[in-house]
């Protein structure tokens, strides 16, 4: 139990808990900075946090299987050290008006830490909104969600899109937000009952500071002065082949952002429809994008991928920033187990996530 743990490490009890989903992409993978959709759903897996507000500058942060007790200064820079993302949201959340000053804070986490899942905005958002709920604010999640993200822009220095810190502050498990990372209007989408998206993680593990994806966007930023406009994943067949003066890479990273854009949609009115062969079809052309046009996989997913597709599942595609983590499949639940064990016996190194 949060409040226990909370107890052990501060010696009295929290003033407030709640729980955040963590979130898995179905389908739209990196246009979430560059002007297009995303089709996200929360999991049931998350993060508890519990929280008592101080009056003095101090943040104290335990987390369930982290190392120690973090203590340090709310204006503090970061250290690279796990509870950075924790402080980050105490400070901002002092900034925008829901905290006076520091917080004790206690975690307990059932989502893998650096899976691709979010791990990070559910952090960020769940401090946030429970600084929302001791102040009485009547802040609506879209900012809390924009608080978030420049938690990870500005504090922390991950220059991610708004997707994650939406999907985990709105979506439920068992719906889809399709989203509009530009104007930042939604739908929640009930997913099929019949079927799972199951996430499988590969067993691989990146770091996503650890620069590709940063590389990956500056790419973008190549395109976008090009174009002169940011929203690439808008563009036209036309203008993508305006882009032939530039390096064939880049004009390969704009065509991913053009047709990942558009099979989001595509998979949105799948869901809708209730045509799931179109959604898997649409998540596999997804990872071949990705695979070769973004190029943001790895061998050993393509291989998982595959695999997932032969062993039954209707459509698989690697999910997250890339470079490692998961992918999610959509499986008839009937064929669940069996898929699992397959799947699983020819990968040693992944593992069922949920
Ligand atoms: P993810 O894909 O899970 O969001 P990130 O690398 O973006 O991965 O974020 C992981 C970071 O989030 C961790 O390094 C840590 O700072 C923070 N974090 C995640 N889970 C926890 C937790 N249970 N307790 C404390 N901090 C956490
Ligand atoms: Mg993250």
């Amino acid at each position: 139990m949060i409040k226990d743990i909370f107890n052990a490490a501060f010696g009295y009890s929290p003033e407030a808990e709640g729980f955040t989903p963590g979130r898995v992409n179905l389908i739209g993978e990196h246009t979430d900075y560059n002007g297009g959709y995303v089709l996200p759903t929360a999991l049931q897996l998350g993060l508890t946090i519990a929280i008592k507000p101080r009056d003095d500058q101090k943040v104290r942060i335990v987390s369930k299987g982290y190392d120690g007790r973090s203590e340090a200064l709310l204006d503090a820079p970061p250290t690279d050290h796990w509870s950075d993302y924790a402080r980050g949201a105490i400070l901002y959340a002092g900034k925008t008006g829901l905290l006076a000053g520091g917080a004790d804070i206690a975690v307990s986490s059932t989502l893998p830490e650096g899976a691709g899942l979010s791990s990070s905005a559910a952090i960020t958002v769940g401090i946030l909104k429970l600084a929302r709920d001791l102040s009485g604010s009547e802040m609506d999640d879209v900012t809390i969600s924009q608080i978030a993200r420049r938690i990870e822009n500005e504090f922390i220095g991950m220059p991610c899109g708004i997707m994650d810190q939406m999907a985990v502050a709105i979506a439920s498990p068992g719906q889809a937000l399709f989203l509009d990372t530009d104007a930042l209007t939604y739908d929640l989408v009930d997913l099929p009952e019949d079927h799972h998206m199951a996430v499988v993680h590969s067993g691989k593990y990146r770091l996503l500071n650890e620069g590709r994806y940063k590389e990956r966007k500056e790419e973008c930023d190549v395109v976008k002065s090009a174009l002169g406009r940011n929203d690439i994943c808008q563009i036209s067949q036309k203008e993508l082949d305006g882009l032939s003066n530039l390096d064939e890479v880049f004009q390969r990273r704009a065509r991913h952002c053009m047709t990942e854009h558009r099979r989001t949609i595509g998979a949105a009115t799948a869901v809708l429809e209730n045509d799931l062969p179109e959604l898997g079809r649409l998540m596999i052309e997804s990872h071949n994008s990705m695979r070769d046009d973004f190029e943001i996989t790895l061998p050993a997913i393509d291989q998982l991928v595959e695999d997932a597709i032969k062993f039954g599942a209707l459509g698989a595609r690697m999910t997250g920033g890339g470079f490692g983590g998961c992918i999610v499949a959509c499986v008839e639940k009937t064929r669940l187990d069996q898929w699992k064990t397959e799947l699983l016996s020819k990968h040693q190194d992944a593992f069922y996530v949920c």
